[in-house]
């Protein structure tokens, strides 16, 4: 596969139903060639509101198709996307410079995450009608919420908005949709594929940057949810902006996953498992198992197995070939974002056991690295770097390892690696993370919720938990005698 053949979508804004012009021009870069591949308008507020108008407009009609009807359209969604599986993919790593295994699961997930809600929404119920008063029968109805609005980030563009998508469509509300400015070729793709799936003011989407578009939509008093994927600091704004009309918020933010590596796990299992989960998709993964904490009595051997993989990897553009396993950053600005917390690193005495820096070629690709020798509360160990990057830390004991694990202000996701049957119980248990995996990591499910406490937000993507973020409940309460 290469890229001559990639399919660029309309580089407009898709309102109502149609391609619209937009004023403005971003440059979309490919991040291994630094060129650009296509200029997208610069949305403005006024045509946030053109869009939530047809929102607005769409819903009540898309709320009254019965559950079976709306399922219809997603699966017609998933039918559409899986036919165009290998052009998105190619597109997708255009736009972003990720190896082609990652855009092909990127793709086939997003597939996935239509295909369950298509078949969550016709099983999904309410609490059962019942008598709780006297002379009254309850009712417990489950209605959508209205337009939702979603803002979307860089690193998984389809799959992302596929999450948000899949669930607020199931569930019967409209949506208008802002991708990253950086990364909005696949979901102008995806409004391009399924226009014809779904009535006109469904399914919006509005390019620009976020504190524009993105606070526009989570102001917008007609916006009955906003909905973000992205950084600490967007969640803030778009909490902030949404207090005033107090909409309903829902934040996937960002991680900084702990590994725990105790004495008694399989290390080589652990090692090869990281090889793929600490530099999926570069890194540049909220998920990523990117600070390991190991036993001091195996750090040695495990630190070893670690560099071993990590110097395994294949690095490189898309078109190199299908075993490629970590790509560039995905922009300048991320690009020097990322060596800078290496050059910091370095300065503070942290030793790279692999990699460091980043590579001498053309593109923003930064050399898979190891750090050693972190001190507790480093930087490196604390902050989310966002790139291939894994930092290595040692405990002595249990409480030491929960202790540490837990003293970052994110709270998305971390690992258990042990052999003790009693660990891999306790462990978990005391981990402040949204999803803690043993023996694992970074392994999703559609049927299974993401989501993350603390700094990392609130809400849950995937599962009948998102179905049920995106809908509201209604009690009626009948007298029975009159
Ligand atoms: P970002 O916060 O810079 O941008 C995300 C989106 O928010 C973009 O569309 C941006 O335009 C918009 N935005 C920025 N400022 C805004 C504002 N004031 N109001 C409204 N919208 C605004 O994040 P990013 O760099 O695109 O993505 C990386 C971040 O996303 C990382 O922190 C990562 O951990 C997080 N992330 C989290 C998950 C998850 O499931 N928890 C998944 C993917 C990415």
């Amino acid at each position: 596969m290469t890229r001559d053949g990639v399919v660029l979508p309309p580089a407009r804004q898709f309102i109502g139903g149609v391609f619209v012009e937009g004023a403005g021009g971003i440059e979309v870069v490919d991040p291994c060639t630094e060129e650009v591949v296509a200029v997208v308008p610069e949305g403005s507020a006024e045509d946030v509101d053109r869009a939530v108008a047809a929102a607005v407009a769409a819903k009540d009609g898309w709320a009254r198709q019965l559950p079976r009807q709306r399922s219809e359209s997603l699966h017609a969604i998933a039918d559409r996307l899986a036919a165009e599986a290998e052009s998105l993919s190619v597109l997708e790593s255009v736009n972003t410079g990720k190896p082609l295994m990652v855009s092909r699961d990127d793709v086939g997930q997003a597939v996935d995450t239509f295909r369950f809600m298509a078949g969550a929404v016709r099983a999904t119920t309410s609490l059962a009608a019942g008598e709780y008063a006297e002379d009254h029968l309850s009712v417990i109805l489950r209605e959508p919420l209205g337009v939702v609005g979603v803002v979307t980030p860089w690193n998984y563009r389809l799959l992302m908005a596929a999450w948000k998508i899949a669930p607020i469509l199931a569930a019967g509300n409209t949506l208008v949709l802002k991708p990253s400015e950086q990364t909005p070729l696949t979901t102008l793709r995806f409004a391009e594929l399924v226009a014809d799936l779904l009535p006109p003011g469904v399914l919006n989407v509005v390019g620009g940057y976020g504190p524009v578009v993105g606070a526009r939509l989570a102001s917008h008093p007609d916006v009955d949810m906003i909905a973000l994927t992205g950084s600490v600091h967007s969640g803030r704004a778009v909490a902030r902006a949404a207090a005033e009309s107090l909409k309903r918020v829902h934040l996937e933010l960002g991680g900084k996953a702990p590994v725990l590596v105790f004495p008694d796990a399989d290390l080589g299992a652990a090692a090869a498992a990281l090889r793929v989960a600490g530099f999926w998709n570069s890194g540049q993964e909220c998920g990523a198992a990117c600070r390991v904490l190991v036993h001091a009595s195996v750090a040695g051997e495990f630190t070893e197995r670690l560099v071993a993989e990590v110097r395994g990897l294949v690095v490189g553009e898309p078109w190199d070939g299908a075993d490629v396993e970590v790509g560039p950053m995905v922009s300048k600005a991320h690009f020097e974002r990322v060596t800078g917390y290496l050059e910091r690193a370095r300065k503070d005495g942290v030793r790279a056991a692999v990699g460091g820096d980043p590579l001498d070629r053309r593109g923003y690709f930064v050399a898979p690295t190891v750090l050693v020798d972190v001190p507790e509360g480093a930087e490196a160990a604390r902050e989310e770097i966002f790139g291939p990057v894994i930092t290595v830390e040692t405990f002595t004991d249990e409480d030491e390892a929960v202790r540490r694990a837990n003293a970052v202000p994110y709270g998305l996701s971390a690992s258990v690696w042990t052999g003790s049957t009693r660990l891999a119980q306790t462990v978990p248990a005391r981990l402040d993370f949204g999803t803690v995996w043993v023996n694992s990591h970074l392994v999703l499910a559609s049927e299974v919720p993401w989501g993350g406490f603390k700094g990392s937000g609130y809400g849950r993507d995937l599962s009948l938990y998102a179905l049920d973020d995106y809908s509201r409940t209604k009690h009626v309460m009948q007298h029975r005698g009159r």
